[in-house]
Order: structure tokens, then sequence, then C-alpha cells
């Protein structure tokens, strides 16, 4: 629950870790990391010194890892008991501090809330894991190089998070408590309350930030979304979407990208079975795929075209964060993609520079 007034303090490193080290002895926690061949990523620790906090970004976002991760999620169990079948629905109720969250990955969290909770139809998985979150933001140093957060209102958030981090210099670091949850983080940890000069020059750099975003929408994701819908039809779809490979890589990293599908394991003499929900992607043709062999989004630029409506037309009423757009700006799409064609930056561009050719 927010607090009315949010509470600025300052820590040093240590104190962070020793903030960080105390939430290991009652809660899991996920954060930055980085070495190996993956590089940075998000990843369960057991130690507050292997969390990497001058990252730029991450391949998987958080929300995947905590929502919809690689190995699924199993939701619904059963098992034969004296001729019944009994069901139990298994969720994650041990607490969970999500540390280090980028603001675009904030702004996910919030959008990936209000996909799957909004309405009659509340997604009962994401609600349990939903009550078990504690979220510590990090306000990013660098804008990462494919972002395009600054674009779609993503780059600063105002709430979304339990605890914000701003690091003001190598060891001072400004945190700003919102709820209740984040202040109760920094209980026996050493600080100094914030002067207001340390909260001023939090906003000059994040103003500072805000402008070195190398990558940006030609306009406004308002517009985005109505110059989309004016231009529906334009062959640059079907052009572009038939160099796409059909690898469902920019889905499956997108931070705000929920379609899972459902899979059914069970032991071989069939007395107890598990449902899990695995990572779906709309790029790939089976997604539509329908009893009798039907497929309902078969060209390959109605896949493509569909990606980009869904993040920037489809949900645009919706938002009650002010998220006009589902898209964040995080630029993992343009990174991972193997035929270059997944950027939205680009591909807006490119229609708003070929649409009278239609
Ligand atoms: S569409 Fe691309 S840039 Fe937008 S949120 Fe998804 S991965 Fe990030
Ligand atoms: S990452 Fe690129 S090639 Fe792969 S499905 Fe997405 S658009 Fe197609």
């Amino acid at each position: 629950m927010n607090t009315d007034r949010p509470r600025f303090v300052v820590l040093t490193r240590g104190a962070l870790m020793e903030l960080v080290d105390a939430q290991l002895k009652q809660a899991k926690v996920l954060a930055p990391v980085t070495g190996g061949e993956e590089g940075t990523r998000f990843e369960f620790i057991t130690d507050a010194r292997e969390i990497y906090l001058d990252y730029a970004t991450t391949i998987m976002p958080p929300t995947k890892k905590v929502f919809l991760p690689q190995e699924g999620v199993t939701f619904l169990t059963w098992k034969k008991e004296n001729g019944k079948t009994v069901f139990a629905s298994p969720a994650d109720t041990e607490p969970l501090v999500v540390f280090g969250v980028h603001p675009y990955d904030i702004r996910a969290f919030q959008i990936w809330e209000e996909t799957m909770l909004r309405g009659k139809y509340e997604d009962p998985v994401t609600k349990a894991r939903l009550a078990t979150l504690t979220i510590v933001g990090l306000d990013i140093t660098e804008p990462p190089r494919d972002s395009f957060a600054a674009s779609v209102d993503a780059h600063v958030v105002t709430d979304g998070y339990d605890l914000m981090l701003t690091i003001l210099a190598t060891d001072r670091i400004l945190a700003e408590a919102r709820t209740e949850k984040g202040a109760a983080l920094l209980e026996g940890i050493t600080y100094r309350d914030a002067a207001q000069s340390d909260i001023v020059e939090r906003d000059r750099l994040r103003e500072e930030r805000a402008t070195k975003y190398p990558h940006t929408l030609p306009t406004s994701s308002e517009s985005v979304s109505e110059f989309l819908m004016q231009h529906a039809n334009h062959p640059l779809f079907t052009e572009t979407g038939d160099l796409c490979v059909a690898c469902g890589k920019c889905t499956v990293i997108c931070p705000t990208c929920t379609c899972f599908s459902p899979v059914e394991h069970s032991t071989l003499d069939g007395t107890e079975g598990a449902r899990t929900r695995v990572a779906a992607s709309c790029q790939v043709p089976v997604f539509t795929l329908v009893a009798g062999g039907m497929i309902n989004r078969k060209s390959a630029g109605d896949r493509f075209a569909h990606r980009l409506f869904d993040k920037f037309v489809y949900h645009e009423s919706e938002g009650s964060h002010g998220c006009m757009t589902t898209c964040v700006g995080c630029g993992r799409c343009v990174a991972i993609c193997p035929a270059h064609i997944a950027d939205p930056v680009k591909t807006i561009e490119q229609l708003q520079q070929g649409a009278h050719h239609e």
C-alpha cells in the first residue's frame, strides 16, 4: 500500500547489501547478476554480493522470471485417491523480493497486472504471485542501447514499486520508500535522511538521462496508435513479415507478452498429473491453430502486424496506470531478432516514410 508521503533516505552500497542480506533470511530474492556466457540476467541469489547494480539491461525481463519462467508454471495438479480425482492449485506463497528493477520493467509489472487481473476473469496464478511480491526499483544510469523507454514514458516511474533506488554517486544511493513494505525494508539498516538537495539531484539526473536515449519513436505513442490504425493494410507488413523466421524470440523476451499455452503431464499409470503453463508466441503459425487444422493468422505479414498492434493499439483505452501502450520501450526485441525486423521504432519510421506509397 502506498504511504501518504514517500520517505527519502541516503544509503551506501554497503548498507544496501545489508538490506539485501536481511531480506535473504526471510524471502527469495531475484536480482541482476552478471558473468558467464549469459551475461547480465535476473537470478535468484543467495548472497547480496552476487548483485550487479550497474547493469544496462537483461535479455530476459524480471516479469517473465516471476510470472512465466522458461521452465513453466504448474497451476493445477490432480491425483486419483479412493476412486476419486482430487484437484489442487499450487500457489507460490513464499515472499519474493525483486531487486534492482529498471523503470521500464516496473511499468511492465503494472501492465502484466492490468492484463491478467482486469475485469471479471482474474488470473489466480498472477494474483497469488503478486501478493507475495516486493519490488525494489533502480533508476537507470545509462539508457540501454536499443531502448526507447523515454518515447513511451517508461523511463521514469512514480509508482509500481515499494522502494526506488537512484545511484547519485558511486557510494551514495537515494532510496525512496513508496509503500509500507518499502519502508519496512529500511528497518535495521544504516542510513541518513535525505536532504532536499539529494532529491533535486535525483530529478536533475532523471531529466538529463531522458535526453540520452539514442533510439526514439518518431512521434508520441498515442499518435502511433492512430497512425497504425490508418495504415493497417500497408504492404510493408507483408514485405517485412516475410523476412520473419518465426523463432518467437521477440515475444519470449518481451516483458509484457503474457500469452501462454497449457501443457498436460501425467504419470504412465495415469494416477496423477499436472497442468503447466509455458510461454507461447503469436509470431509462430501454430499459435492460432484450431481443431480441424485451420490456422487463423497464417500470413507472416498478419503475424508481424499483430505484435505491433498488440503493443500500440489494442490496449490503448484500458490502461489505468496511464499505459497508453503495452510496449515499455525496453529494446529487447530490437537486440534479439535474428532477422533484424522486430524493432517497433524502425517499423513505424519505415511506415511513415513509405505511407504515401500505399
Ligand atoms: S515490444 Fe520490444 S521494446 Fe516493446 S516492450 Fe516488448 S520487447 Fe520491449
Ligand atoms: S524475433 Fe524476429 S524473426 Fe523471430 S519471430 Fe520475432 S520478428 Fe520473427
